[in-house]
């Protein structure tokens, strides 16, 4: 059976050993004394592991010698303590079976040198070929299964939310509509209209824009559960921190109020950086070398320090008394934008921050409704480098009170019933928060543009690959 390079690099394959490798070319370089060197990566780590061939193989002139960037090889050999610098360990190759071949070798798209992004983003699935997007898949991959790893060290349930929707979690409008029309014979009323009556789920459907009304339902039976599955927001993702489809992590905690959701917004934040930090050292290192200096110090300086929190009134008063100027002025009653999170986070506090009780007019309807009545329970965890992280709230339990609001908004209540009903079976205080994915990854990478934080990026425009 074949070895993984990450295996044959760290040491766990004892040197003299005969190993097989199985990846693809990143370089090969001929030297005068009869051999070549291939570098081989098959996803497993950073570094790509040395092949030396030597001329006696038998296929060295008519295969090896041909071999070009991104031809598949299968090579076999005796794993020695490597002289040159770089790596600890070599293979010596007795064999180098060439699996596929590059077509035509001047047009592979991934080539030895440094693409742009912009680039890289149209070759989407070659990208993984690249050091860059190698490591991003790695660290994305450690980053998912940690939040896994803290909710079940918590005894939490991860519930699997639909995807397929007939509510709007954020009243946001921003849904993708389902069609399963047949759009060369769309059924029609007799006004003319599509009759959607006829749809196959007999009623309009969506792309689910959050799973938190479902996982409430689900906290109100199981106590601490969590989502974490893709969500669909048809907005002007046009940005760098908006994709149009991402992934998010939602927990949702019974018998918990809003400083309970931001001790476990902090704890767990830190618990992922942790593991990546832990997990994925040389790709960690790779960031830092090349995306962004600062990488691994800032996730190091964030597990740390306690993260700073302030009211949201009083945020607004600090970046009012900052003799900045900011693009949109801040003011009681306005959303935060991200220059106004980014001066918290990287000029005043030089912290994370967690802003607590935002106006009720620029939330949800869900959340929970202050004594006042000017202000829900709401908060966002906002990191230094890229604004908002998590969103999240104490949810509204109040049977009355979630109507009247509802009723305020111009809500549909019939189609909500559902989730008012768990108001009036056995509600009990509860809270829970919203954490993008990729915006995490992108701010663990440094990876400065989220489409460079997932593998097949969703804006609007594109949908390729
Ligand atoms: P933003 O202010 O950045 O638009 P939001 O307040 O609209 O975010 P929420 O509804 O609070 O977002 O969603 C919870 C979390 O999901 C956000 O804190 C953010 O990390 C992430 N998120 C929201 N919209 C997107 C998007 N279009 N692409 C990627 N991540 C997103
Ligand atoms: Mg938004
Ligand atoms: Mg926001
Ligand atoms: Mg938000």
């Amino acid at each position: 059976a074949a070895s993984s390079i990450k295996h044959c690099l760290a040491g766990d394959v004892p040197a003299g050993s005969t190993v097989t490798v199985q990846g693809w070319v990143r370089t090969r370089r001929d030297s005068k004394a009869g051999f070549s060197f291939l570098t081989v990566s098959d996803g497993s780590c950073f570094d790509p592991i040395q092949v030396v061939a030597r001329a006696e193989l038998d296929n060295y002139a008519s295969e090896i010698q041909k071999l070009s960037p991104g031809c598949s090889v299968r090579c076999t050999g005796e794993l020695v303590e490597s002289r040159g610098r770089g790596q600890a360990f070599e293979i010596q190759a007795d064999s180098v079976e060439v699996m596929g071949w590059v077509e035509d070798p001047d047009t592979y798209p991934i080539q030895p040198k440094q693409h742009s992004f912009e680039f890289l983003r149209d070759v989407g699935h070659l990208r993984p070929r690249t050091n860059t997007f190698g490591a991003v898949t790695r660290v994305r991959n450690a980053a998912a299964h940690a939040i896994h790893r803290f909710f079940h060290e918590r005894g939490y349930y991860w519930i699997n939310t639909p995807i397929i929707t007939g509510s709007d979690a954020e009243g946001a409008g921003n849904m993708f509509r389902v069609s399963t029309l047949d759009m060369a014979n769309l059924p029609r009323t007799d006004a003319g209209d599509i009759d959607f009556g006829k749809d196959f789920f007999g009623r309009e459907t969506f792309l689910t824009v959050s799973g938190q009304l479902n996982v409430e339902a689900y906290c109100l039976s199981m106590s601490n559960v969590y989502t974490f599955g893709p969500t669909f927001r048809a907005e002007n993702s046009n940005t760098t921190r908006h994709l149009a489809e991402f992934w998010m992590v939602e927990p949702e905690v019974a018998f918990a109020d809003l400083d309970d959701l931001a001790n476990l917004a902090e704890t767990f934040l830190k618990y992922v950086f942790e593991a990546v930090l832990a997990e994925c050292p040389d790709d960690m290192a790779f960031f830092a070398q090349r995306i962004e200096p600062t990488a691994i110090e800032r996730l190091e300086s964030v597990i740390k320090a306690p993260f700073v929190r302030v009211d949201y009134a009083e945020a607004i008063e600090i970046l009012q008394a900052s003799g900045k100027t900011f693009e949109y002025s801040p003011e009681w009653g306005l959303d935060l934008q991200t220059e106004h999170e980014r001066y918290l986070t990287e000029v005043h506090f030089k912290a994370p921050v967690i802003v607590l009780n935002y106006p009720t007019e620029i939330k949800a309807f869900y959340m929970r409704l202050s004594d006042d009545e000017r202000t829900v329970a709401a908060m966002d965890v906002l990191a230094p480098g890229i604004g908002e992280i998590i969103g999240g709230a104490q949810r509204e339990e109040r049977l009355d009170v979630l109507e009247r609001r509802m009723d305020e908004l111009g809500l549909d209540k019939e189609g909500y019933d559902w989730y008012i009903d768990l108001r009036r079976y056995g509600t009990v205080p509860h809270a829970g928060f919203g954490l993008g994915f990729e915006r995490l990854v992108s701010y663990i990478t440094g990876m400065s543009n989220i489409r460079d934080a997932i593998p097949y990026p969703r804006v609007p425009g594109r949908a390729d690959f």
